[in-house]
């Protein structure tokens, strides 16, 4: 029971922020060195941007501590999913959020290269444009934010829940990359159903870690039933510049509980940012993190898989409530 003490006095001049997820994370700035890019089409990320970027994948989402939804996992099957992307922009201009055409089909590759062994793929159904300044500004998953989102939601979304709306925004005041809804909260609130993303982290579009796409691969994870392999945890954020990772904390029984109800996603205690070649934070528990998976934090490059056992929740959860809408 001393460790947590030690853990603390240890990294006391690093800011930890210690949170429960689904709150918006606010994280101390910090300096960064990110890669320059001389092509115009990417987007060049204001300070505020580059620190949120190269900070985490912050989000903020529809999870709630203890929801622990869990069902019998079913083999993959062969599923097309109808998607619906609305490209919500301030203006026409890329930094206004204009994403183009290719934008979108180059996206929807990634999802499709992403997902393969899934037995999910994508199809392209309609790209909407929409010039709304409100929306591409203030839509969040914050009590401020959500009224402008459920508005933007009921009057573009399409399909049922079988079918994948995609919004794209600007979310220009807080840090977040994504969020979506997950699919048993259909029944209950149907016009809500989706994914938003923010629209730079679509592929080659911002100059930062996560501009391959794999934000919508991530919340396209919990919008067919996926949590974070570090569900439920006490989530310790520990600064990104730094290796350290709390190892002494698996010894304090924080590593037990359902986690993400995966069976084959090893413990893990916190999330991933950067790609670290070793990152065991549960070491009393078989295997290590999951810093390759796609339900982690790491940068997009580091992301390249899911577990047979997400595989196949994501079927189940598919099948149980959103087939045959
Ligand atoms: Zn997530």
């Amino acid at each position: 029971m001393i460790f947590p003490n030690i853990l603390f006095f240890s990294f006391a001049l690093l800011p930890i922020v210690t949170h429960s997820a689904p709150t918006t994370i606010v994280l101390p700035p910090t300096p960064q060195t990110l890669r320059e890019c001389g092509t115009s089409s990417v987007v060049d990320l204001d300070a505020e941007a580059q620190v949120s970027y190269a900070i985490s994948r912050i989000e903020s989402e529809n999870a709630r501590p203890g929801e622990n939804v869990s069902f019998a996992p079913i083999a993959p099957g062969a599923t097309t999913i109808d998607v619906y992307v609305h490209v919500v922009q301030a203006n026409s201009s890329l930094e206004g959020g204009g994403l183009s055409q290719s934008d979108v089909e180059a996206q929807i590759a990634v999802l499709n290269e992403d997902y393969d062994s899934t037995g999910f793929s994508f199809d392209l159904v309609d790209v909407n444009s929409i010039t709304n300044p409100i929306w591409f500004h203030y839509v969040t998953n914050t009590e401020e934010g959500l009224p402008y989102a459920t508005e933007m939601k009921a009057a573009t979304a399409r399909g049922s829940a079988k079918d994948l709306n995609i919004w794209t925004v600007g979310f220009s005041t807080v840090g977040t990359l994504g969020y979506a809804t997950f699919p048993w909260n259909y029944t209950t609130d149907p016009t809500s159903d989706g994914v938003v993303l923010r629209f730079d982290t679509f592929p080659g579009i911002n100059s930062g870690v996560y501009n391959l796409g794999r934000t919508a691969t991530h919340e396209i994870g919990h919008w067919l039933g996926l949590y974070h392999p570090f569900q439920g945890k006490k989530i310790l954020l520990l600064h990104p510049l730094s290796s350290l990772t709390f190892h002494l904390a698996s010894s304090s029984g924080e590593c037990e509980g359902n986690g993400d109800n995966v069976a084959d996603t090893p413990r893990q205690l916190n999330a991933t940012y950067g790609c670290p070649t070793i990152k065991d934070t549960c070491i009393l528990a078989p295997g290590s993190d999951s810093v390759h998976n796609f339900m982690d934090y790491s940068d997009d490059d580091c992301l390249t898989e899911f577990t047979p056992g997400q595989i196949e929740r994501m079927n189940a959860a598919f099948e149980t409530y959103r087939a045959g809408s």
